[in-house]
């Protein structure tokens, strides 16, 4: 397996310099991509419509994928949780989500094995910054959940493991190769940050229809400090500038994030304090009510709570939805994701 090539992450031009040098045609490469992207076949075999000789030419040449399931859960919710590992033994977490709607299939993809920004309430950054996912390994994790479930993912969401916007290279290559060789519309692609603003400036001078989704956490520069360490070096302050120019230069709705929990950023004096941060930004707003992960005290807010904040930012005129909590039973929420196998 050393030499060969590895079919997954590769663009359709990529697969027809593979079937150029075995002296094939382009319409080979075609097929190939097809077999790769959208039936997402296990094998070389599986791609029934080469000639055996073919297939066994391909074989000699490349593999499908080198990155192996090394665990899978699969709540009862439906939603699964797989721990991929890659060869150099590093793991990364990826789920997928089924809504009630069938047809919409999210998969969670992680961007990083660890997490630098190491906020103080997520698991992730727990474990500190390893190292960075290429666009390949980002691709895979989708690529994993369609050939293990036989399904075809409709969106993506980077809320994995990692920060998307301090891997911003592969994570743009990754989305490139989603949109065009996945065939998923850039309209189905959301990328979560904490608020790294020289990421969010990039971003807003691409031609993207992606979704933006911000990690505030808080209405005031204190709270969120206590939350977030990246509050010292990218504050609210000029956050909300990024923001503003973000959504001026997109014309994009961007969605807020906001985690509640419990007497700590859930309270009316709180949702007032949101709601004039956000007045002027165009924006819908998902309340993550708090996951416990060990090893802190936060604690899950009260359902009044969530519903009084909902409320009072409704009353505003935002849109706001209350997120799902979804595979809490296998640590596959938001922010449970540690990519360890058992600890
Ligand atoms: N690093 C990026 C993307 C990954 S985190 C970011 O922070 O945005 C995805 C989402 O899960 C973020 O909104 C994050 O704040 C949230 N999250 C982290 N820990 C959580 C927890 N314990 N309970 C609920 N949500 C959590
Ligand atoms: Fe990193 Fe996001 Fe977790 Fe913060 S919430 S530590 S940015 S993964």
């Amino acid at each position: 397996m050393k030499d060969k090539v590895i079919l997954s992450g590769l663009t359709q031009k990529e697969i027809e310099n593979i079937t150029d040098t075995l002296g094939a045609s382009k319409f080979r490469a075609r097929q190939i991509h097809n077999w790769i992207y959208l039936k997402s076949v296990s094998s070389i075999d599986e791609m029934t419509d080469l000639s055996v000789k073919f297939r066994e030419q391909l074989k000699e040449a490349a593999v499908i994928s080198d990155t192996k399931i090394h665990t899978k859960q699969t709540s009862s919710d439906g939603t699964i949780k797989y721990l991929l590992e890659f060869p150099d033994g590093e793991k990364v977490e990826t789920v997928l989500m089924r809504f009630d709607n069938r047809a919409n299939l999210t998969a969670c993809v992680s961007s990083q094995i660890g997490c630098a920004v190491n906020c103080s309430f997520c698991a992730t950054g727990k474990r500190g910054f390893i190292r960075n996912l290429t666009y390949k390994e980002i691709v895979e994790q989708v690529l994993t959940i369609q050939r293990d479930t036989g399904l075809k993912v409709t969106n993506v969401v980077f809320m994995g493991q990692g920060e998307p916007l301090l891997n911003l290279d592969n994570v743009l290559k990754a989305m490139d190769i989603f949109n065009e060789d996945f065939q998923i519309g850039q309209r189905r692609l959301t990328v979560s940050t904490s608020g790294i603003i020289p990421g969010i400036n990039k971003l807003a001078n691409l031609d993207m229809q992606s979704t933006l989704a911000i990690s505030l956490h808080a209405p005031n520069h204190n709270t969120r400090l206590q939350l977030m360490r990246i509050e010292n070096k990218y504050n609210m302050e000029n956050l909300h500038s990024a923001l503003k120019n973000y959504i001026e230069k997109t014309g994009r709705r961007i969605t807020i994030e906001y985690l509640l929990i419990k007497d700590l950023n859930d309270t009316l004096e709180s949702a007032k304090e949101l709601v004039h941060y956000l007045a002027d930004l165009k924006c819908n707003i998902n309340l993550i009510p708090y996951n416990p992960t060990e090893k802190n005290d936060y604690e899950k807010p009260s359902r009044n709570s969530v519903m009084r904040f909902k409320s009072i930012l409704e009353q505003s005129g935002k849109k706001v939805t209350v997120r799902l909590e979804r595979g809490a039973d296998i640590d596959a929420a938001c922010g449970q994701l540690r990519g360890k196998v058992s600890d």
